[in-house]
């Protein structure tokens, strides 16, 4: 069997002891005779992992008791649209800041529903920096404040929690959940697929305020109506039973690495290797990014010219580093640095991304 370094973008690397655990559970998780994958989500086994992924989840971000936590399909995409369709609450509008694709992606599908404001975005879709926040155009009367707090295209994560005032805000944390802890309290919602940080795709995670949701048109299908939902536990239908399992192991493996405050350790460490390389005077890769907006999470660099992408990958695929082109629409190369990727993995793609230097410099 052989095991790479995997630094893609999402779906992404789990931590090799949760499969490994998936494995030894998986044709008769605790004496239940069957698979997870096969369990009723009405049975007791079902029902106890879902109660202790999601007390596990409150746990690890200090989750107030006035927040709902709801497991959901759809992904990050559903949210776009769902965000709006729930918190508008008769508003009209809602403010979106814009500093990278997804965001975009979030402001265009939420046009929509609203009139979407978008108070601050990178001039010509240059998207590496965060806008300055003193010139932010805020509305005070914005049903709420939409941010991406890791922008995983581009590489570039806000290092502060924007201040919305009294208008509730709301973040997709898709790239950057569980990768350091967060002051939950101060947000309205916060949404994330769960592929990058916390487990497969499938599932999605969102976190809201009691005192937003239930305020919604009538004719707004009730698998989206986050009232609902919450009402029967994320299990208003079917839900996707083994995403949720697993996600529950990545929740325990968190844990086990000291918690929120224990990842954040890691994951500066292990972003400041690759940045301390890009950083050290070197000059046949290059880093677009803002200093102060850099990301943990996803490190994206250019080679001095793209006609040698296609050698750096292939023998970077030949030393077991996968996934690190770049998105289609940026180009160079990326490597997402999320939580289940090894310290020896960021070792082992600066020592190559040296010798390939050496070598073609
Ligand atoms: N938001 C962000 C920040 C993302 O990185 C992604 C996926 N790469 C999405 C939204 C879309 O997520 P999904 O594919 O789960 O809908």
């Amino acid at each position: 069997m052989k095991r790479v370094f995997n630094f893609a973008a999402g779906p992404a690397t789990l931590a090799q002891s949760v499969l490994e655990q998936v494995r030894d559970e998986l044709l008769d998780w605790r004496g239940t005779g069957m698979s997870v994958m096969e369990m009723s989500h009405r049975d007791k086994p079902f029902m106890s992992i879902a109660a202790e992924a999601e007390k596990d989840l409150r746990e690890l971000l200090g989750v107030p008791a006035s927040y709902k936590v709801l497991f959901l399909q759809g992904g990050a995409t559903t949210q776009f649209a769902a965000v709006p369709m729930n918190l508008l609450r008769g508003k009209a509008g809602a403010d979106y800041i814009v500093n990278g694709a997804w965001g975009k992606k979030a402001a265009k599908e939420a046009a929509k529903y609203c009139k979407v404001n978008v108070a601050a975005r990178c001039p010509d879709e240059k998207y590496n920096h965060i806008p300055d926040a003193r010139g932010w155009k805020l509305d005070p009367n914005a049903a709420y404040l939409h941010y991406t707090p890791n922008e995983t295209i581009e590489g570039v994560e806000f290092q502060f929690v924007p201040e919305s005032g009294s208008v509730p805000l709301v973040a997709d944390f898709s790239s950057s959940f569980l990768s350091r802890p967060i002051d939950v309290s101060k947000f309205g919602l916060i949404y994330a697929g769960a592929q990058k940080n916390a487990g497969p795709s499938g599932i999605t995670f969102v976190i809201v305020r009691d005192d937003l949701i239930g305020q919604v048109h009538p004719a707004l299908p009730s698998v989206f109506d986050y009232k609902q939902v919450a009402e029967a536990e994320s299990m208003l239908n079917t839900p996707p039973t083994f995403s949720w399992y697993i996600a529950g192991l990545v929740f325990k493996w968190i844990k086990g690495v000291g918690g929120l405050p224990g990842m954040a350790q890691i994951n500066r460490r292990k972003a400041g290797l690759l940045y301390d390389y890009l950083d050290s005077g070197q000059s046949f890769y290059k880093n677009p990014v803002a200093k102060d907006a850099r990301s943990w999470m996803n490190v994206v660099f250019t080679l001095p010219n793209e006609a040698l992408d296609a050698d750096f990958l292939k023998g970077a695929k030949a030393a077991q580093l996968d996934g690190l082109k770049g998105h289609r629409s940026v180009g160079g190369m990326r490597a997402s640095l999320y939580n289940a990727m090894p310290e020896a993995g960021v070792k082992a793609l600066v020592e190559y991304m040296k010798e390939f230097a050496r070598a073609r410099g």
